[in-house]
C-alpha cells in the first residue's frame, strides 16, 4: 500500500514536543531535565503550579503526590478528569524538578516560564479558568495586579476571576501552617473553587 504524505504535528503537539526536548538549565538541575506538561488544544481550565517535587521527577506525571490529591479535593476534580488533558492543562512555572533547599525545594527554574509559557497559552484557545497555585504562579501572571500577601490575594479572588485567573495556596503538606492559619480559605472560598470550575463543564 503507497504510504500517503508524511503529516505535519500541529503546533501545540509541537511545542510540546520541544518543551519535553528542552535542556536550556540542565547544568543547574541536580536531577537533570525532565518537563513535566499537559495539555491540548481543547482544555478549558489550566492549572499553573511551581515546579515538580522529587516524586513527580520520578512518575513523570505531574502532581502525582500528596499535594496533587489535596489540589484535587479542592478543585472537586476526580483523577480522571485531572488527567484528562482534552480538558485540563498543567503547567508549571518550572518545568523540571529544581532540587531540594532546606526543608522545601528550590524556586522554579527563573527561565522556564519566559521561555515556554507565553507560546504555550497562546496555542490554549479554549482556556477558561487558570488556576494560579502558588506565589510563583501568581507573580508571573498577576504582576502588580498582586496583594500584599499570598493570603490577601487568595482572598480577593473576586477582583481576578473577571481575567480568568483564580488565586490559590499551595496545597504541599508543608503549607499546612498557613491552612491552619487561614481556615477561611477551605470553608469559605473552596466552594467557590469547585463551582467555578464545574462551571466550566469538565
Ligand atoms: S526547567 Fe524549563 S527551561 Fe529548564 S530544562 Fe526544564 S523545560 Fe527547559
Amino acid at each position: 500500500m503507497a504510504e500517503g504524505p508524511p503529516t505535519t504535528p500541529d503546533p501545540l503537539a509541537r511545542m510540546l514536543g520541544d518543551i519535553r526536548a528542552c535542556r536550556r538549565c540542565a547544568d543547574d538541575l541536580p536531577c537533570g531535565p525532565r518537563p513535566v506538561v499537559q495539555a491540548a488544544a481543547s482544555a478549558r481550565l489550566c492549572i499553573v503550579g511551581q515546579a515538580p517535587g522529587r516524586k513527580v521527577h520520578e512518575t513523570g506525571i505531574p502532581w502525582d503526590d500528596a499535594s496533587g490529591r489535596r489540589l484535587r479535593d479542592w478543585l472537586g476534580l476526580t483523577p480522571a478528569a485531572f488527567y484528562d488533558p482534552a480538558k485540563v492543562a498543567i503547567i508549571p512555572m518550572g518545568f523540571c524538578y529544581p532540587g531540594k533547599a532546606g526543608s522545601g525545594d528550590n524556586p522554579p527554574r527563573p527561565e522556564c516560564a519566559p521561555l515556554w509559557h507565553g507560546g504555550l497559552m497562546a496555542l490554549l484557545p479554549d482556556i477558561g479558568l487558570t488556576v494560579l497555585v502558588g506565589h510563583y504562579a501568581q507573580a508571573w501572571y498577576l504582576g502588580r495586579g498582586r496583594k500584599a500577601t499570598l493570603a490577601e490575594t487568595v482572598r480577593a479572588w473576586r477582583d481576578y476571576l473577571p481575567s480568568g485567573f483564580l488565586p490559590m495556596p499551595h496545597p504541599s503538606p508543608r503549607n499546612q501552617p498557613w491552612l491552619v492559619k487561614n481556615p477561611w480559605f477551605e470553608a469559605n472560598l473552596v466552594p467557590h473553587v469547585q463551582a467555578a470550575v464545574r462551571a466550566l463543564y469538565l
